[in-house]
């Protein structure tokens, strides 16, 4: 991947298939399980442990425990032959002993040949495994490990019990690890002496050698000294990379974005309300850093419904008040075309010329629009990231605002900085971050909140249904529309079986047509655009659909301020945080809402507080808090489209203190050896490739 990789690490980026002695079946499922790489398989630390040390005489052992017995073998009991089907057939058994007892070996479908050259009658032999009671005699069913005499060291040992997947047995993980482990290089400090003294961590290599190799439980913990200092050096790794990317966007001058404030003040009087103080306040922190010399990256967080459109249209007026051109990139094109709409009104009454682009806009009516943004004759564009970063260009782009919803990476989301000229950036997020999340995606980013919604915000009565009481739902959902509800039916889509899916969506939606008629409309992402934009208008105006079944949150990710009732099916399926902002789409136009969670059960205890919460509560952050805390901070938002990073070793729920120190030492070490050029900052450099922050390095390089 890396062409700069230090010399020093290509033993651990080697592919597991050079590992001796796994065949390329196992090595894939190794793969699987931990990476392709072999510092994949070192990341992978066991979450159990497993005692063969225990050595009684086989007559001291006791059934239920585990111990590592000397043997000798003394007779082996094929199975008698039969015709009937293997399941069937009796095991095979081998009596061993010593002088003190006998136990029996068992085998289920076993290859005699094997046991006979394994267990050879009259030779001595160590097994391990659980000692049991049948018939009042010793046995043991499938012995976990079976070696020569001298091999017991190897065996009567604590053994470190990994994750593992289908057909992965825990031998072969074990010794992929050990062989791992031969090839961990003595890698040059990067931590500061003083702090490891102080923290008594030991050396990596230390540290790597006793996460694979726990003694006891306390060994398993994520603050053991050997875990912690794996867990800060990943998230060291994590705050310098973004601190370093952070310094590069921010060396490159910006430009100062004043204005004279004439857009605004024509299109707050345009506006039917009054902003909230947290909006005030935000735009005041955007209009400060737009207004200096230095590049703008700031995030505006605020929960579902606290508007932030309008701060960022009043931003990007700020921009266009200076003479440069603003774009809002929104992450899908109904959002994007959702917010044209919106913007278009009061563009107009400012006399700003606001346009959108997006994939289904082509040729003639394309062109034109285009080449104004070329021109510059055109303000305000609003689009898609992807065409942004496609072939639009702008005459002269001042600044910059990502409506985000967590689908970028943390460097694409940096670097888009590089695309205008000292191009100022605001990215909005929908989901409320906790403060340990923002730093891990963000470091030590400028953020805004909008922490108070908009006056008028109804409360969302939330209650739970056992998706049984089906017939019950669609009974109170005609009821609701006869009284004039706008309904949300929303139906998960699940990547594994996106047919399946959009097949129960297709059939929730017959199901309510012959109920409800012309009444419902149903949208989902394998739609043309054209027939979304009908099924969205219907939803939308006065007379339309009454009821609309939608398969993804995203085609959900809309503004229709009449609609109160939200319906989720398989509510257990989403996220805490999916379903807090699918819940924010009703209750919006002063009347109040309210949501079912149609669950399937049985629900997990997890799932069932997880729903609760939900029920409990409006509060995005409390949402937010309680998610990370019970599932963990690499899922909290679904990280697999959300741009978040993952930790392999760190863990955001008990790591949170070593995550804000890691954030001190990077600030520490940019402000003493931006470059990283001492023999220090050499170490972090390997560290940072260690972890495989690449990118963040190569801004060193092109300085
Ligand atoms: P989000 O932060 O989820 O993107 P929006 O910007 O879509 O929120 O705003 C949600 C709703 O609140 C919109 O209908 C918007 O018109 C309305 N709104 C925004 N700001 C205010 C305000 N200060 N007072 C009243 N309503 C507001
Ligand atoms: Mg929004």
């Amino acid at each position: 991947m890396s062409a700069l990789r230090p010399t020093i690490l290509f033993p651990l980026f080697a592919k597991v298939t050079t590992l001796p002695g796994i065949g390329p079946r196992l090595v894939k499922l190794v793969e699987k399980v931990a990476g392709e790489n072999i510092v994949n398989v070192l990341w992978h630390l066991p979450f159990g442990i497993v005692d063969r040390r225990f050595a009684p005489k086989v007559g001291d052992a006791p059934p239920g425990k585990i111990a590592t017995l000397t043997v000798e073998v003394l007779a082996h009991a094929p199975p008698p032959p039969t015709r009937t089907n293997r399941g069937g057939r009796a095991p095979y058994r081998i009596t061993c002993g010593d002088e003190t007892g006998k136990i029996t070996l068992v085998f289920f479908h076993a290859h005699g040949d094997y046991l006979e050259k394994t267990l050879p009658v009259g030779e001595k032999s160590v097994i391990s495994g659980k000692v049991e009671l049948f018939d009042g005699r010793r046995q043991m069913t499938h012995p976990d490990a079976i070696v020569p005499l001298h091999q017991i060291d190897d065996v009567k040992r604590v053994e470190p019990v990994y994750p593992l997947t289908e057909g992965l047995s825990p031998k072969v993980l074990d010794k992929a690890v050990r062989a791992a482990l031969t090839k961990v290089p003595v890698l040059p400090e990067w931590q500061d002496a003083a702090y490891l003294q102080r923290q008594k961590w030991p050396t990596w290599h230390d540290a790597i050698a006793l996460a694979h190799a726990p003694k006891d439980e306390d060994d398993l913990s994520p603050l053991h000294p050997a875990r912690s200092r794996l867990a800060f050096d990943e998230l060291l790794s994590n705050q310098l990379a973004l601190a370093l990317v952070r310094l590069k966007a921010r060396v490159r001058r910006g430009r100062s974005l004043s204005g004279n404030g004439k857009l605004r003040a024509k299109v707050k009087a345009a506006l039917p309300y009054a902003l909230t103080g947290a909006q005030a306040r935000s735009l005041e922190e955007i209009f400060a850093d737009m207004a200096s010399e230095s590049r703008m990256l700031r995030l505006l967080q605020g929960d579902v419904g606290s508007g932030k459109t309008v701060v960022a249209l009043l931003s990007m007026l700020a921009a266009v008040e200076s003479g440069v051109q603003a774009a809002l990139m929104a992450p899908t094109e109904i959002l994007a075309q959702q917010h044209f709409e919106t913007l278009k009104p009061l563009c107009d009454a400012a006399g700003v010329r606001v346009e959108v682009l997006t994939g289904r806009l082509k040729g003639a009516a394309r062109a034109p629009i285009v080449e104004d943004v070329a021109a510059g004759r055109v303000h305000i564009v609003i689009g898609t990231h992807a065409l942004f970063q496609k072939d639009v260009e702008f005459k002269d782009l001042g600044f910059a605002v990502i409506d985000e919803q967590h689908r970028f990476g943390v460097h694409q989301r940096l670097e888009l900085a590089d695309k205008g000229s000292g191009t100022d950036v605001l990215v909005m997020t929908a989901t409320p971050i906790p403060r340990t999340l923002t730093l891990t995606a963000y470091g030590d980013m400028d953020v805004s909140r909008l922490d108070e919604k908009p006056p008028g915000r109804m409360p969302v009565a939330t209650r739970l249904v056992n998706v049984e009481r089906l017939d019950e739902m669609v009974t109170s959902v005609v009821r609701a529309v006869k009284n004039g509800a706008k309904v949300y039916w929303v139906c998960p889509l699940v990547e594994e079986s996106e047919l399946i899916d959009l097949a129960a969506a297709e059939e929730r939606f017959a199901h309510l047509k012959t109920v409800l008629g012309d009444k419902v409309a149903l949208i989902h992402g394998k739609m043309k655009a054209a027939e979304k934009d009908a099924a969205m208008d219907s939803f939308s105006s006065p007379d339309g659909a009454k009821v609309l079944v939608a398969t993804t949150v995203i085609e959900v990710g809309v503004d229709v301020p009449d609609a109160t009732v939200m319906i989720i099916e398989h509510a257990e399926r989403f996220g805490l945080a999916q379903l807090h902002q699918l819940r924010g789409r009703v209750g919006r136009g002063g009347k109040s809402g309210s949501c079912v969670l149609l669950y399937t059960g049985p629900l997990t205890q997890t799932a069932k507080e997880r729903l609760e919460t939900l029920r409990d509560t409006e509060d995005g952050f409390v949402i937010a808090e309680k998610d990370l805390q019970l599932r963990g901070g690499g899922e909290v938002l679904g990280t697999r489209q959300s741009g978040m990073p993952e930790f392999k070793l760190a863990d955001l729920t008990v790591h949170g203190e070593l995550l804000a120190a890691a954030r001190d030492d990077a600030k520490l070490i940019i402000a003493r050896d931006a470059n990283l050029e001492t023999p220090r900052g050499e170490a972090l450099r390997t560290l940072l490739y260690l972890f495989e922050q690449d990118d963040a390095v190569r801004t060193l390089r092109s300085g």
